[in-house]
Protein backbone atom coordinates (compact mmCIF):
# COMPACT_ATOMS: atom_id res chain seq x y z
CA UNK A 1 0.00 0.00 0.00
CA UNK A 2 1.39 3.25 -1.05
CA UNK A 3 1.62 6.52 1.29
CA UNK A 4 -0.66 8.39 -0.65
CA UNK A 5 -3.31 5.09 -1.04
CA UNK A 6 -3.25 5.02 2.51
CA UNK A 7 -3.93 8.60 3.57
CA UNK A 8 -7.12 8.56 1.20
CA UNK A 9 -8.08 5.55 2.11
CA UNK A 10 -8.38 6.35 6.26
CA UNK A 11 -11.18 8.26 6.40
CA UNK A 12 -13.35 5.57 4.42
CA UNK A 13 -11.91 3.19 6.87
CA UNK A 14 -12.84 5.06 9.93
CA UNK A 15 -16.32 5.43 8.62
CA UNK A 16 -16.54 1.40 7.87
CA UNK A 17 -16.30 1.40 11.82
CA UNK A 18 -18.97 3.17 12.67
CA UNK A 19 -21.19 0.52 14.18
CA UNK A 20 -18.38 -0.71 15.94
CA UNK A 21 -17.48 2.89 17.65
CA UNK A 22 -20.97 2.76 18.55
CA UNK A 23 -20.96 -0.44 20.71
CA UNK A 24 -17.68 0.14 21.97
CA UNK A 25 -19.23 3.64 23.64
CA UNK A 26 -22.02 1.95 24.99
CA UNK A 27 -20.06 -1.05 25.96
CA UNK A 28 -17.81 1.83 28.17
CA UNK A 29 -21.29 3.57 29.28
CA UNK A 30 -22.67 0.78 30.70
CA UNK A 31 -19.62 0.17 33.26
CA UNK A 32 -20.64 2.33 35.97
CA UNK A 33 -17.46 3.70 36.82
CA UNK A 34 -18.70 6.51 39.37
CA UNK A 35 -15.97 8.47 41.69
CA UNK A 36 -16.52 8.57 44.34
CA UNK A 37 -16.27 6.49 45.43
CA UNK A 38 -14.29 5.25 42.27
CA UNK A 39 -16.34 1.93 41.31
CA UNK A 40 -15.77 -0.93 38.45
CA UNK A 41 -12.42 0.45 37.44
CA UNK A 42 -11.14 -3.30 37.75
CA UNK A 43 -14.30 -3.92 35.27
CA UNK A 44 -13.30 -1.15 32.89
CA UNK A 45 -9.80 -1.89 32.74
CA UNK A 46 -9.99 -5.74 31.93
CA UNK A 47 -12.47 -4.30 29.26
CA UNK A 48 -10.25 -2.33 27.54
CA UNK A 49 -7.10 -4.71 27.92
CA UNK A 50 -9.18 -7.64 26.25
CA UNK A 51 -10.32 -4.73 23.43
CA UNK A 52 -6.98 -3.66 23.00
CA UNK A 53 -5.18 -6.79 23.20
CA UNK A 54 -7.15 -8.29 20.23
CA UNK A 55 -5.98 -5.36 18.37
CA UNK A 56 -2.46 -6.32 19.34
CA UNK A 57 -1.41 -3.95 21.85
CA UNK A 58 0.65 -5.05 24.79
CA UNK A 59 -1.68 -3.74 28.24
CA UNK A 60 -0.49 -3.44 31.73
CA UNK A 61 -3.00 -3.06 33.86
CA UNK A 62 -1.66 -0.63 37.08
CA UNK A 63 -3.14 -0.36 40.79
CA UNK A 64 -2.65 2.75 42.30
CA UNK A 65 -1.52 1.54 45.53
CA UNK A 66 -1.76 3.81 48.62
CA UNK A 67 -3.40 6.85 46.63
CA UNK A 68 -6.30 9.00 47.61
CA UNK A 69 -8.99 6.92 47.87
CA UNK A 70 -7.32 3.50 47.41
CA UNK A 71 -8.48 0.58 48.71
CA UNK A 72 -9.59 -3.36 48.62
CA UNK A 73 -12.97 -2.29 48.11
CA UNK A 74 -12.23 0.53 45.65
CA UNK A 75 -9.01 0.20 44.28
CA UNK A 76 -7.43 2.67 41.51
CA UNK A 77 -6.92 0.44 38.54
CA UNK A 78 -5.19 1.84 35.58
CA UNK A 79 -4.22 0.68 31.96
CA UNK A 80 -1.40 1.43 29.40
CA UNK A 81 -1.51 -0.18 26.44
CA UNK A 82 1.36 0.59 23.70
CA UNK A 83 1.35 -0.52 20.04
CA UNK A 84 5.06 -0.43 18.32
CA UNK A 85 5.35 0.68 14.87
CA UNK A 86 7.51 -1.34 12.21
CA UNK A 87 10.44 1.05 13.11
CA UNK A 88 11.52 3.44 15.65
CA UNK A 89 10.22 7.12 15.83
CA UNK A 90 7.67 9.03 18.15
CA UNK A 91 5.18 7.84 20.20
CA UNK A 92 1.63 9.63 20.60
CA UNK A 93 -0.30 8.60 23.70
CA UNK A 94 -3.83 9.28 24.00
CA UNK A 95 -4.73 9.81 27.78
CA UNK A 96 -8.56 9.01 28.80
CA UNK A 97 -10.19 9.15 32.07
CA UNK A 98 -12.38 6.38 33.15
CA UNK A 99 -14.49 7.76 35.78
CA UNK A 100 -17.58 9.43 35.42
CA UNK A 101 -19.23 12.05 38.02
CA UNK A 102 -22.43 11.06 39.88
CA UNK A 103 -25.52 10.60 37.93
CA UNK A 104 -27.12 13.96 40.10
CA UNK A 105 -30.95 14.51 39.02
CA UNK A 106 -33.10 15.51 35.51
CA UNK A 107 -32.16 12.29 33.74
CA UNK A 108 -34.80 11.62 30.81
CA UNK A 109 -33.04 8.41 29.69
CA UNK A 110 -31.32 5.57 31.70
CA UNK A 111 -27.59 7.25 32.88
CA UNK A 112 -25.98 3.66 32.40
CA UNK A 113 -28.10 2.37 29.61
CA UNK A 114 -25.62 3.78 26.72
CA UNK A 115 -29.05 4.45 24.54
CA UNK A 116 -28.54 5.56 20.81
CA UNK A 117 -31.04 7.76 19.76
CA UNK A 118 -31.01 10.10 16.61
CA UNK A 119 -27.06 9.74 15.77
CA UNK A 120 -26.53 10.16 19.83
CA UNK A 121 -25.53 7.77 22.38
CA UNK A 122 -26.58 8.87 26.17
CA UNK A 123 -25.25 8.12 29.57
CA UNK A 124 -23.43 9.33 32.00
CA UNK A 125 -19.34 9.55 30.91
CA UNK A 126 -20.58 9.48 27.37
CA UNK A 127 -19.39 13.07 26.26
CA UNK A 128 -17.13 13.64 29.27
CA UNK A 129 -15.16 11.38 28.17
CA UNK A 130 -15.71 7.39 27.58
CA UNK A 131 -17.07 9.41 23.46
CA UNK A 132 -13.53 10.62 23.33
CA UNK A 133 -12.01 7.36 24.79
CA UNK A 134 -14.02 5.05 22.35
CA UNK A 135 -12.89 7.67 19.44
CA UNK A 136 -8.76 7.71 19.87
CA UNK A 137 -9.37 3.42 20.35
CA UNK A 138 -11.13 3.83 16.65
CA UNK A 139 -8.46 6.24 15.20
CA UNK A 140 -5.22 4.15 16.42
CA UNK A 141 -6.90 0.60 15.67
CA UNK A 142 -7.77 2.23 12.24
CA UNK A 143 -4.38 3.60 11.83
CA UNK A 144 -2.57 0.38 12.44
CA UNK A 145 -4.96 -1.92 10.23
CA UNK A 146 -4.19 0.56 7.24
CA UNK A 147 -0.54 1.68 8.11
CA UNK A 148 1.41 -1.38 9.42
CA UNK A 149 4.57 -0.46 8.39
CA UNK A 150 4.49 2.79 10.65
CA UNK A 151 7.47 4.31 12.23
CA UNK A 152 7.18 5.08 16.37
CA UNK A 153 4.26 3.54 18.81
CA UNK A 154 1.28 4.18 19.65
CA UNK A 155 -0.39 4.55 23.56
CA UNK A 156 -3.47 4.22 24.64
CA UNK A 157 -4.01 4.86 28.38
CA UNK A 158 -7.54 4.32 30.72
CA UNK A 159 -6.89 6.14 34.15
CA UNK A 160 -8.88 6.70 37.35
CA UNK A 161 -9.50 9.42 39.36
CA UNK A 162 -9.79 12.36 36.97
CA UNK A 163 -12.30 13.80 38.65
CA UNK A 164 -11.06 13.84 42.26
CA UNK A 165 -7.79 14.90 41.45
CA UNK A 166 -5.94 12.36 39.06
CA UNK A 167 -4.05 10.91 42.13
CA UNK A 168 -4.58 7.89 41.65
CA UNK A 169 -4.25 7.93 37.84
CA UNK A 170 -2.59 10.10 35.42
CA UNK A 171 -0.55 11.71 38.61
CA UNK A 172 0.55 8.05 39.87
CA UNK A 173 1.31 6.87 36.08
CA UNK A 174 3.61 10.27 35.84
CA UNK A 175 5.44 9.53 39.06
CA UNK A 176 5.76 5.86 37.71
CA UNK A 177 7.75 7.33 34.72
CA UNK A 178 4.77 6.49 32.19
CA UNK A 179 4.65 10.29 30.59
CA UNK A 180 8.66 10.32 30.45
CA UNK A 181 9.58 12.81 27.46
CA UNK A 182 12.23 9.70 26.57
CA UNK A 183 8.93 6.86 26.59
CA UNK A 184 5.90 9.31 25.15
CA UNK A 185 6.51 12.52 23.09
CA UNK A 186 2.92 13.52 22.28
CA UNK A 187 -0.17 13.34 24.12
CA UNK A 188 -3.46 13.89 23.20
CA UNK A 189 -6.02 14.16 26.20
CA UNK A 190 -9.79 13.78 24.26
CA UNK A 191 -12.02 15.29 26.65
CA UNK A 192 -14.86 16.81 25.75
CA UNK A 193 -13.56 20.14 23.85
CA UNK A 194 -15.87 20.32 20.80
CA UNK A 195 -14.42 18.53 18.01
CA UNK A 196 -12.83 21.78 15.92
CA UNK A 197 -11.05 23.64 19.08
CA UNK A 198 -7.70 22.88 20.37
CA UNK A 199 -7.40 23.12 24.18
CA UNK A 200 -4.12 24.27 25.22
CA UNK A 201 -4.60 24.07 28.86
CA UNK A 202 -6.05 25.42 31.92
CA UNK A 203 -6.60 27.95 34.52
CA UNK A 204 -4.49 27.09 38.36
CA UNK A 205 -7.10 26.23 41.66
CA UNK A 206 -6.18 26.98 44.71
CA UNK A 207 -9.00 25.03 47.83
CA UNK A 208 -8.69 26.38 51.57
CA UNK A 209 -10.77 26.27 54.23
CA UNK A 210 -11.57 29.39 56.32
CA UNK A 211 -12.51 28.99 59.73
CA UNK A 212 -13.88 31.66 62.36
CA UNK A 213 -14.40 31.02 65.80
CA UNK A 214 -16.77 32.89 68.86
CA UNK A 215 -17.77 31.18 72.26
CA UNK A 216 -20.73 29.24 73.11
CA UNK A 217 -23.26 30.95 74.96
CA UNK A 218 -27.24 30.39 75.42
CA UNK A 219 -29.01 32.03 72.20
CA UNK A 220 -31.30 34.50 74.71
CA UNK A 221 -28.19 36.31 75.62
CA UNK A 222 -25.90 36.51 72.47
CA UNK A 223 -23.55 38.89 74.17
CA UNK A 224 -22.58 36.93 76.56
CA UNK A 225 -20.87 34.76 73.52
CA UNK A 226 -19.37 35.58 70.76
CA UNK A 227 -20.81 34.10 66.88
CA UNK A 228 -18.58 33.16 64.93
CA UNK A 229 -21.12 33.14 62.13
CA UNK A 230 -21.27 36.86 62.34
CA UNK A 231 -17.57 36.96 62.08
CA UNK A 232 -17.77 34.82 59.17
CA UNK A 233 -20.48 37.54 57.66
CA UNK A 234 -17.72 39.98 57.83
CA UNK A 235 -15.02 37.97 55.70
CA UNK A 236 -18.12 37.60 53.44
CA UNK A 237 -18.88 41.50 53.49
CA UNK A 238 -14.78 41.73 52.74
CA UNK A 239 -14.73 39.38 49.64
CA UNK A 240 -17.86 41.07 48.14
CA UNK A 241 -16.12 44.60 48.34
CA UNK A 242 -12.81 43.89 47.86
CA UNK A 243 -11.58 40.61 46.31
CA UNK A 244 -14.95 40.03 43.73
CA UNK A 245 -13.88 43.45 41.75
CA UNK A 246 -10.21 43.04 42.25
CA UNK A 247 -10.78 39.45 40.40
CA UNK A 248 -13.26 40.35 38.07
CA UNK A 249 -10.58 43.40 36.99
CA UNK A 250 -7.94 41.06 36.16
CA UNK A 251 -7.78 39.59 32.53
CA UNK A 252 -5.40 36.88 30.93
CA UNK A 253 -4.03 36.50 27.50
CA UNK A 254 -5.20 32.17 27.86
CA UNK A 255 -7.85 31.80 25.02
CA UNK A 256 -10.32 29.84 27.79
CA UNK A 257 -13.42 29.49 27.09
CA UNK A 258 -16.38 30.42 28.00
CA UNK A 259 -15.05 33.79 28.22
CA UNK A 260 -15.88 34.52 31.41
CA UNK A 261 -13.47 32.38 33.04
CA UNK A 262 -10.90 35.15 31.02
CA UNK A 263 -11.23 36.70 34.98
CA UNK A 264 -10.16 35.39 38.14
CA UNK A 265 -13.12 33.59 39.40
CA UNK A 266 -13.97 32.63 42.83
CA UNK A 267 -16.60 29.73 44.07
CA UNK A 268 -17.31 29.80 47.87
CA UNK A 269 -18.04 26.01 47.87
CA UNK A 270 -19.80 25.40 51.20
CA UNK A 271 -20.50 27.12 54.32
CA UNK A 272 -21.25 25.38 58.34
CA UNK A 273 -21.50 26.90 61.58
CA UNK A 274 -23.41 26.20 64.76
CA UNK A 275 -24.63 22.62 65.75
CA UNK A 276 -24.47 20.34 62.82
CA UNK A 277 -27.34 19.26 60.42
CA UNK A 278 -30.38 17.43 62.26
CA UNK A 279 -31.05 13.98 60.64
CA UNK A 280 -33.74 14.41 57.95
CA UNK A 281 -36.21 12.36 60.52
CA UNK A 282 -35.39 14.65 63.18
CA UNK A 283 -38.61 16.38 64.44
CA UNK A 284 -37.69 18.18 67.67
CA UNK A 285 -36.59 21.91 67.29
CA UNK A 286 -33.00 23.08 67.13
CA UNK A 287 -31.14 24.02 70.77
CA UNK A 288 -30.45 27.62 71.36
CA UNK A 289 -26.87 28.17 71.35
CA UNK A 290 -24.22 31.10 69.73
CA UNK A 291 -22.21 29.03 67.27
CA UNK A 292 -18.45 29.19 68.10
CA UNK A 293 -17.11 27.60 64.95
CA UNK A 294 -18.28 28.30 61.17
CA UNK A 295 -16.49 27.51 58.34
CA UNK A 296 -16.15 27.94 54.69
CA UNK A 297 -14.49 26.23 51.62
CA UNK A 298 -13.21 28.51 48.98
CA UNK A 299 -12.76 27.57 45.39
CA UNK A 300 -10.23 30.10 43.92
CA UNK A 301 -9.40 29.83 40.29
CA UNK A 302 -6.38 32.27 38.97
CA UNK A 303 -4.80 32.82 35.47
CA UNK A 304 -1.12 32.03 34.42
CA UNK A 305 -0.65 34.98 34.99
CA UNK A 306 -0.95 35.31 38.48
CA UNK A 307 1.12 33.03 40.83
CA UNK A 308 -0.54 30.93 43.84
CA UNK A 309 1.55 33.42 46.67
CA UNK A 310 0.05 35.93 45.99
CA UNK A 311 -3.74 34.45 45.41
CA UNK A 312 -2.39 33.61 49.20
CA UNK A 313 -1.65 36.16 49.91
CA UNK A 314 -4.61 38.21 48.96
CA UNK A 315 -7.07 36.43 51.16
CA UNK A 316 -4.77 35.73 54.14
CA UNK A 317 -4.51 39.87 54.19
CA UNK A 318 -8.24 40.86 53.76
CA UNK A 319 -8.51 37.73 56.87
CA UNK A 320 -5.26 39.84 58.62
CA UNK A 321 -6.46 43.27 58.24
CA UNK A 322 -10.82 41.91 60.16
CA UNK A 323 -8.11 40.27 63.02
CA UNK A 324 -6.45 43.85 63.60
CA UNK A 325 -10.19 46.12 62.99
CA UNK A 326 -12.73 43.59 64.39
CA UNK A 327 -13.29 43.06 67.99
CA UNK A 328 -12.57 39.30 68.90
CA UNK A 329 -11.94 38.24 65.40
CA UNK A 330 -10.13 34.95 65.18
CA UNK A 331 -9.69 32.68 61.99
CA UNK A 332 -7.93 29.61 60.64
CA UNK A 333 -6.88 28.92 57.24
CA UNK A 334 -6.22 25.17 55.61
CA UNK A 335 -4.65 25.08 52.63
CA UNK A 336 -6.50 21.77 50.61
CA UNK A 337 -5.05 21.95 47.45
CA UNK A 338 -3.19 23.77 44.59
CA UNK A 339 -2.84 23.11 41.04
CA UNK A 340 -0.88 25.52 38.99
CA UNK A 341 -1.70 26.82 35.23
CA UNK A 342 -0.69 24.54 32.61
CA UNK A 343 -0.59 26.06 28.90
CA UNK A 344 0.91 24.32 25.77
CA UNK A 345 2.83 26.46 23.37
CA UNK A 346 0.75 27.54 20.46
CA UNK A 347 3.72 26.21 18.19
CA UNK A 348 4.32 22.72 19.78
CA UNK A 349 4.07 19.87 17.01
CA UNK A 350 1.13 18.31 18.44
CA UNK A 351 -1.01 21.64 18.75
CA UNK A 352 -0.02 22.37 14.78
CA UNK A 353 -0.14 18.91 13.41
CA UNK A 354 -3.77 18.82 14.85
CA UNK A 355 -5.01 22.43 14.00
CA UNK A 356 -3.96 21.08 10.74
CA UNK A 357 -5.78 17.76 10.18
CA UNK A 358 -9.05 19.68 11.82
CA UNK A 359 -8.64 22.16 9.05
CA UNK A 360 -8.20 19.69 6.42
CA UNK A 361 -11.16 17.15 7.99
CA UNK A 362 -13.87 19.89 9.24
CA UNK A 363 -12.91 22.48 6.56
CA UNK A 364 -12.69 25.37 9.12
CA UNK A 365 -9.08 26.91 10.90
CA UNK A 366 -9.33 25.31 14.30
CA UNK A 367 -9.98 27.47 17.29
CA UNK A 368 -7.36 27.45 20.07
CA UNK A 369 -9.27 27.19 23.83
CA UNK A 370 -7.79 27.05 27.34
CA UNK A 371 -10.33 25.33 29.88
CA UNK A 372 -11.57 27.09 33.08
CA UNK A 373 -11.17 24.08 35.07
CA UNK A 374 -8.48 21.40 35.46
CA UNK A 375 -8.13 17.88 33.83
CA UNK A 376 -5.01 16.02 33.78
CA UNK A 377 -2.71 17.85 31.85
CA UNK A 378 -1.31 19.41 35.06
CA UNK A 379 0.10 15.94 36.10
CA UNK A 380 1.50 15.21 32.41
CA UNK A 381 3.34 18.99 32.58
CA UNK A 382 4.49 19.02 36.40
CA UNK A 383 4.76 15.35 36.99
CA UNK A 384 6.33 14.18 33.69
CA UNK A 385 7.53 17.16 32.25
CA UNK A 386 6.26 16.65 29.22
CA UNK A 387 4.99 20.03 27.56
CA UNK A 388 3.71 18.98 23.84
CA UNK A 389 0.29 17.90 25.29
CA UNK A 390 -3.24 19.15 24.40
CA UNK A 391 -6.78 18.24 25.29
CA UNK A 392 -8.62 17.39 21.91
CA UNK A 393 -11.94 15.44 22.03
CA UNK A 394 -15.30 14.88 20.42
CA UNK A 395 -17.82 16.02 23.16
CA UNK A 396 -19.66 19.52 23.35
CA UNK A 397 -18.15 20.77 26.93
CA UNK A 398 -21.29 22.54 27.88
CA UNK A 399 -23.26 19.43 28.23
CA UNK A 400 -20.52 17.29 30.64
CA UNK A 401 -21.67 16.59 34.16
CA UNK A 402 -25.23 17.01 33.09
CA UNK A 403 -28.13 15.00 32.90
CA UNK A 404 -28.89 13.84 29.69
CA UNK A 405 -25.26 13.65 29.11
CA UNK A 406 -24.75 12.57 25.26
CA UNK A 407 -22.02 12.35 22.49
CA UNK A 408 -22.62 12.63 19.30
CA UNK A 409 -22.13 9.58 16.56
CA UNK A 410 -20.81 12.03 13.89
CA UNK A 411 -19.20 14.10 16.12
CA UNK A 412 -16.83 10.92 17.21
CA UNK A 413 -16.47 9.81 13.87
CA UNK A 414 -14.94 13.13 13.00
CA UNK A 415 -12.71 13.29 15.83
CA UNK A 416 -11.27 10.15 14.96
CA UNK A 417 -10.46 10.91 11.59
CA UNK A 418 -8.79 13.58 12.96
CA UNK A 419 -7.20 11.80 15.42
CA UNK A 420 -5.32 9.14 12.70
CA UNK A 421 -4.82 11.68 10.48
CA UNK A 422 -2.57 13.26 13.13
CA UNK A 423 -0.95 9.60 13.84
CA UNK A 424 -0.47 9.35 9.98
CA UNK A 425 1.24 12.73 9.75
CA UNK A 426 3.33 12.45 13.13
CA UNK A 427 4.44 8.64 12.37
CA UNK A 428 5.55 9.04 9.36
CA UNK A 429 3.84 6.12 7.52
ZN1 LIG B 1 -13.31 14.84 31.88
Amino acid sequence: MTQNNADTNLPAAIHNRRDDLISLTQDLIRIPTLNPPGDCYREICEYLDQRLQKSGFATELIRAHGTPGDSDRYPRWNIVARHEGARSGDCVHFNSHTDVVEVGHGWTKDPFGGELAEGKIYGRGACDMKGGLAASIIAAETFVATHPDYAGAIEISGTADEESGGYGGVAYLAEQGYFDPARVQHVIIPEPLNKDRVCLGHRGGWWAEIETFGEIAHGSMPFLGDCAVRHMGAVLTEFENKLFPAMAARTTDMPVVPEGARSSTMNINSIHGGQPEPDADYTGLPAHCVPDSCRIVIDRRFLAEENVADVRSEVKALLEGLKSNRDRFDYDLREINVVLPSMTDRNAPIVQTVANEIEKVLGKPAEFVASPGTYDQKHIDRIGKLKNCIAYGPGILELAHKPDEYVGVNDMLDSAQIMAGALSKILKA
